[in-house]
């Protein structure tokens, strides 16, 4: 049911990644502002219904697929993992609570990524880990400086791993947003010549 592709994604940028796939078999059937209102397990497949998700719209006919995936979020699994076997506290959500050096309430257990909560982003996940690893090294090497590494993000940038990657950080456009520039180091470094930065 999106109103559009990557919603909180600045539009222009988003633009930029449907141009260079508007070709592509993934983004010709893309459905966009279509609801699905049922979906049943027939002989002949996996049958799904569809209707406008605006007043005026247009919904496609049923279809029928060989499989179907239902993304819709993810949550966080400390209880599945017993966690608090390991006297680790997991708050009601299922999170890890842990402090700027990524440790637990357990001093020598450490945890990192999505399990300890927002934003759940990859490159977040790694950044946690170095701090982590830089920690528990430090302390093994009594290595002071290593030891007192601590996650002190300011901004965490957003990154969609599409093919052109989308990044964003800060306020958007809709938000009320500034100025354009160029293409950005990592689209040059990629030898790839659509793409843009804005700041
Ligand atoms: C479809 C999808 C698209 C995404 N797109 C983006 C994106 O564009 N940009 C972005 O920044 N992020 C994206 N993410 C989020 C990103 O993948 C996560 O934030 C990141 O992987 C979190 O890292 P993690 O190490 O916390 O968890 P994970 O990468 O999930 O790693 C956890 C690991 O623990 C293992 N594990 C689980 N239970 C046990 C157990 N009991 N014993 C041993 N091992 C276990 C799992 O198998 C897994 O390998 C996306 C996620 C999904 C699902």
């Amino acid at each position: 049911m999106l109103a559009g592709l990557m919603r909180r994604a600045e539009r222009d940028l988003v633009m930029i990644w449907q141009k260079m796939n508007a070709s592509a078999s993934t983004t010709s059937c893309l459905m966009i502002k279509i609801k699905t209102t049922s979906v049943r397990a027939l002989s002949e497949g996996i049958k799904a219904t569809f209707a406008a998700a605006e007043e005026g719209g247009t919904a496609p006919a049923p279809q029928v697929y060989d499989l179907v995936l239902q993304a819709v979020g993810r949550t966080p699994d400390g209880r599945k993992i017993a966690a608090e076997k390991a006297g680790v506290a997991v708050t009601d959500r299922g999170f890890i609570n842990v402090d700027i050096q990524m440790r637990t309430n357990v001093p020598h257990i450490f945890a990192n990524g999505d399990i300890v909560g927002q934003p759940m982003l990859a490159h977040k996940a790694v950044h946690e880990a170095h701090v982590a690893a830089e920690v528990i090294a430090g302390e093994i090497q009594g290595n002071k400086e290593l030891a007192a590494a601590a996650f002190n993000a300011r901004v965490i940038p957003s990154v969609a791993y599409t093919d052109p990657e989308v990044a964003w950080v800060g306020l958007t456009e809709d938000s009320g947003l500034v100025r354009k520039a160029a293409r950005s180091r990592r689209v040059c470094s990629r030898g790839m010549r659509q793409g843009a930065t804005r700041a």
